[in-house]
């Protein structure tokens, strides 16, 4: 037998100096097939010279730009494990809070109806139908390749109360009223420099940018919300931190009270509500 060219410590303390520690660990899980914790444990085990070498081509891809949840094929989000692919965007913590705001303004006994609009991976639909198994849920897409990776997640979660629909925003749903709409819309301005940077380079556009002022999709859902809202229906809109004040005016000129936005664990405008 050849001897092992390394061990877990050795090509973790490598990768660490190339990338961010987390990345080069879960890169690392990831080839191997095991969890972060078990690489703590595991310091001194030989790595195989093939998953040496696969690893080394994950970690130049990662110094390249590509998200890592893009190479791994999955992302943690609530207590959700999301396949995700190029096809969606990678659920971001910052969502979460929409999650929370969302969770806030639904019982845990009734049988609600609620929308995510735009559900990518199926983040937001998924987390509020694990936690509200009473309530029905219904996402949309544009995009069938993202509803198709939103479908795998809901049986991947053993999640069933999520109904699935292909079409821009409120396209797909008819005539249907809600208690609660709740979207992560896409909202950076085109030509916004970040758009070329990082890792949003890998992301889908459609998902991420929408007009000049990155309110397009949030100027069409606030829209047409009132008319696929019930009484005392909530519509909650994650957005980015300069956003906040343009969404507040959008809503109170659509007719929506009790209009307000709350902050993400950074302090920044992230989710209005009405
Ligand atoms: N709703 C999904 C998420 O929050 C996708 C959002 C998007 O593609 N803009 O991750």
């Amino acid at each position: 037998m050849t001897p092992a060219p390394s061990n877990v410590a050795a090509l973790l303390v490598q990768a660490r100096q190339r990338l961010d520690a987390a990345d080069a660990d879960l890169l690392l899980a990831h080839v191997l097939g095991r969890s972060r914790t078990w690489l703590l444990v595991h310091a001194d085990d030989a790595i195989a010279a093939d998953d040496a070498a696969r690893y080394e081509a994950l970690v130049e891809r990662r110094i390249s730009g590509e998200p890592v949840a893009y190479l791994t094929g999955s992302r943690g989000f609530w207590t959700l494990d999301l396949a995700v692919t190029p096809a969606t965007l990678v659920p971001r913590p910052e969502t979460e809070l929409l999650v929370e705001l969302a969770l806030a303004r639904i019982p845990v006994d009734v049988e609600l109806r609620i929308a995510d609009l735009g559900t990518g991976s199926g983040a937001i639909a998924l987390a509020i139908a694990k936690e509200r198994p009473r309530a029905h849920l219904l996402a949309t897409d544009a995009s069938e390749a993202a509803l198709e990776v939103a479908r795998g997640n809901a049986k991947r979660n053993g999640i069933g109360n999520v109904e699935f629909r292909q079409g821009d925003w409120f396209a797909p749903l008819s005539g249907e009223t809600f208690d609660l709409i709740a979207s992560n819309p896409p909202y950076i301005a085109l030509g916004d420099p970040h758009l070329s940077e990082g890792d949003l380079r890998f992301e889908p556009p459609s998902a991420l940018s929408s007009g000049v002022d990155g309110l397009d999709a949030i100027r069409s859902i606030v829209r047409h919300a009132p008319a696929h809202l019930c009484t005392g229906g909530w519509l909650l809109l994650e957005h980015g931190w300069g956003q906040g004040e343009a969404v507040r005016v959008l809503l109170r000129e659509a007719g929506f009270v009790e209009i307000a936005t709350e902050r993400d664990l950074e302090g920044r405008d992230r989710v209005t509500l009405g």
